[in-house]
């Protein structure tokens, strides 16, 4: 059975009279980490919709071997609340997860299920490698070796830089309507724009009605550009480059797992909920080193049912001097030395040394920009 995702958002968001309550109820409180109070706070809002909660096991098992959750609905990534001793805790019992960075009770959830994780089964196939040096991996092998299932609900948005970017699924349906955007493109990145992004950008707003820019400003891996400098860094290419009633930059503040295919997937699915009717997926998305291959995420798509969303596939970008562009393998053929790769690995070489790298990778007035306010995420994922 494979229902559709993002008809009907499902939310979980308790009203001030109900949050009020549970918070007089003195619960047991379960400490938890930023990127898992941040889950809390997109499953309530409905981004990852139709999920109610975080995985119990015959989820978390359904979405590791079929790539759909237990009620047959495609899911590709484990949303789970890992906890290192749960001896304190029983199936039934109501908690509040509380944010242990500042102290906020996020969420209130209903412990259905208590187990213990086999961490490697499920590096294994979420992310294809034991290998510790994967930022995925890692996070997942750094947290409790038990996960608690269950439903919950908001009590309390969760803090986090950057979070006046964001809109919630509703906003962004509603800010769809009124725009009449019958259409809309989404495009996923965690880094600041280049020429490539911006070819495709512009394809985008050539197939669609409205192109929805919607970076990852959750946790990232270091070595990724801050967040705060990602969404200026768009700003200046939007307000330079773009036409601006075709255009919506919002942030998502969700964690990169860099599971490449399986998160091409889970992200296609998370912009189907905020109304989005395409999705674009290039080369190696959620990729990191070479863990994947380039087009794995493409064809994962063929492998499973329709998702509701239609998936744009995007090969090799890339600038070439003969035609005189930026264009892809599909539109040119011309030999590798007429070719000039886009990276993102060179831009932020020549930036951390004060260089404008060639305008034929990024624009000027991003790089100057970047220049300026050259700022990687320097704590490896914390
Ligand atoms: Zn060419």
């Amino acid at each position: 059975m494979i229902q559709p995702h993002g008809g009907k958002l499902i939310k979980r968001i308790a009203d001030n009279e109900e949050r009020d309550f549970i918070l007089s109820l003195n619960l047991k409180r379960i400490y938890i980490e930023k990127d898992e109070a941040l889950d809390a706070e997109k499953i309530a809002i409905g981004s990852f919709s139709p999920l109610e909660g975080f995985m119990d096991r015959e989820d978390l098992k359904s979405v590791c071997s079929h790539l759909s959750l237990k009620n047959g609905i495609v899911w590709s990534i484990p949303i789970l609340l890992q906890i290192d001793d749960p001896s304190h805790l029983k199936i039934g019992e109501k908690v509040l997860l509380v944010d242990k960075t500042d102290n906020n009770p996020v969420a209130v959830m209903d412990i259905s299920d208590i187990y213990k994780l086999n961490k490697k089964e499920i590096a294994n196939t979420v992310f294809g490698t034991l290998d510790e040096n994967h930022p995925g991996v890692k996070r997942l092998f750094s947290k409790g070796d038990y996960s608690i299932g269950g439903k919950i609900k908001l009590l309390n948005r969760p803090s986090f830089p950057n979070k006046e970017y964001e809109l919630d699924p509703e906003e962004t349906r509603e800010i769809f309507r009124e725009r009449g955007w019958k259409t809309v493109v989404a495009f996923q990145t965690r880094n600041a724009p280049h020429r490539a992004h911006e070819y495709l950008h512009r394809l985008g707003m050539e197939i669609a009605e409205g192109l929805f820019i919607h970076p990852i400003i959750g946790l990232k891996k270091e070595g990724d550009f801050d967040s705060s400098v990602i969404l200026k860094a768009y700003q200046i290419l939007i307000n330079s480059y773009y036409p601006h009633r075709k255009v919506l930059l919002a942030g998502l503040s969700t964690s990169m797992r860099y599971a490449g295919p399986r998160e091409a997937v889970f992200h296609a699915i998370v912009r189907k909920n905020y109304g989005c009717t395409h999705f674009m997926v290039g080369r190696d998305h959620a990729g990191v080193g070479d863990y994947y291959d380039p087009f794995a995420a493409h064809k994962i798509f063929d492998e499973i049912p329709d998702i509701g969303i239609k998936i744009v596939k995007f090969y090799n970008v890339f600038h070439c001097d003969r035609c005189g562009g930026i264009v892809s393998e599909n539109t040119c053929s011309h030999p590798e030395e007429m070719i000039t790769k886009i990276s993102m690995t060179k831009i932020r070489k020549a930036l951390s040394e004060g260089k404008r790298p060639p305008s034929t990778m990024l624009r000027e007035e991003v790089a100057d920009f970047l220049i300026e306010n050259f700022n990687l995420v320097t704590e490896d994922y914390r």
